[in-house]
């Protein structure tokens, strides 16, 4: 099956009311994880990669590692999406390498870096700006896009924000409206990275009805909603690792989100976590082994026991085959 629009993907999970992940990837082992999951599952899914996935892996080699996930599992609908495109110009690259879907993140300005490496908030009009231009590229090659209105705190990759601002549900019909974007980000309170909360949080899920009653065709977008369990910190740090004491996002309140609204749950920062502790225990278990594939498919069966789990709490599970699967050629005529 080629790669579905991402669209397709939260517009069927929209009407049947459930979560869709977005999992970020940046290897063989990861991108071999998640699909074990969802081939398990026979769930739709989202693979991300961000800017810095894209840098690290040399852009191409990416691309090949998600077409054999596409060719290994024919059977389920898989979208690949550019999280946080910092500019036209990196929507433009990852559309050409066959990415379904671009986020471009118009919400900060990531030409201008501050001394802590943060970047400021666009205008609300800037962001409309560069927002719609993006669209206006990829709509007529029927590749989705996602915005985003209101910024988060945390970092993950290049996404440091000099501020953080909620949505402000009374921008969000006219955000929508004048951009023209399938999927709209929205900023509820989470936060990037792995050091989200020095407790349990609250989030503003009030907001959610609000935004989703202005939003119109657009589906909704939680970035950064890891829940950094705590036993994957603890075996981290038992095996010599140094992270601080967080908390992430519980998943009963993703669940809650979900409920009122939102289709598209980002995680990163929980598969990292993942393959990191189970690497370390397993090397430090086995000091004499020197075989990468050993300690490598222990960090693999890590993510994949987490993000099936996720995909099981997302409600993900079982819409596989709900629907048609479309091209990118069949979504050019939502946008004529
Ligand atoms: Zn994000």
């Amino acid at each position: 099956m080629p790669f579905v629009p991402m669209k397709q993907i939260l517009d069927e999970a929209r009407k049947a009311g459930y979560g869709v992940g977005a999992y970020n990837v940046n290897n063989m082992e990861q991108i071999q994880a998640l699909m074990q999951g969802a081939s398990e599952l026979n769930a739709p899914i989202i693979l991300q990669a961000s800017r810095g996935a894209l840098q690290y892996s040399n852009m191409v080699y990416l691309k090949h590692l998600m077409q054999a996930a596409a060719e290994d599992n024919p059977d389920l609908p898989i979208a690949i999406h550019l999280d946080h495109g910092p500019d036209l110009e990196t929507c433009k690259e990852a559309i050409a390498l066959g990415f379904t879907s671009v986020m471009i993140d118009g919400s900060i300005d990531y030409s201008q870096t501050d001394a802590n490496g943060a970047h400021p908030a666009r205008s609300f009009e800037d962001n409309i700006r560069v927002t719609r231009e993006v669209v206006e590229y990829a709509h007529p090659l029927g590749v989705s896009v996602e915005g985003e209105l209101g910024t988060l705190g945390g970092i993950e990759d290049d996404t440091k924000a000099a501020s953080i601002h909620l949505t402000d549900p009374d921008e969000v019909e006219e955000f929508v409206a004048q951009t023209g974007v399938d999927a709209l980000a929205i900023a509820i309170g989470t936060s990037h990275g792995a050091y989200k909360f020095k407790e349990e949080p609250k989030l503003a899920l009030e907001l959610i009805p609000k935004i989703r009653d202005k939003a119109g065709d657009a589906t909704l977008v939680m970035h950064g909603s890891s829940s950094v369990p705590q036993d994957l910190v603890a075996i981290i740090n038992q095996y010599g690792g140094n992270l601080q004491k967080s908390m992430g996002v519980p998943i009963e309140q993703i669940q809650e989100a979900i409920k009122l609204g939102v289709q598209k749950i980002n995680i990163d920062t929980d598969g990292r976590l993942a393959f990191t502790g189970n690497n370390r225990k397993y090397l430090a278990e086995n000091p004499e082994v020197f075989d990468q594939r050993k300690y490598l498919s222990e960090g693999r069966r890590g993510i994949y026991e987490v993000m099936k789990g996720k995909m099981l709490a997302l409600g993900t599970d079982g819409h596989a085959d709900d629907y048609e699967p479309l091209t990118l050629e069949d979504a050019k005529a939502w946008y004529k």
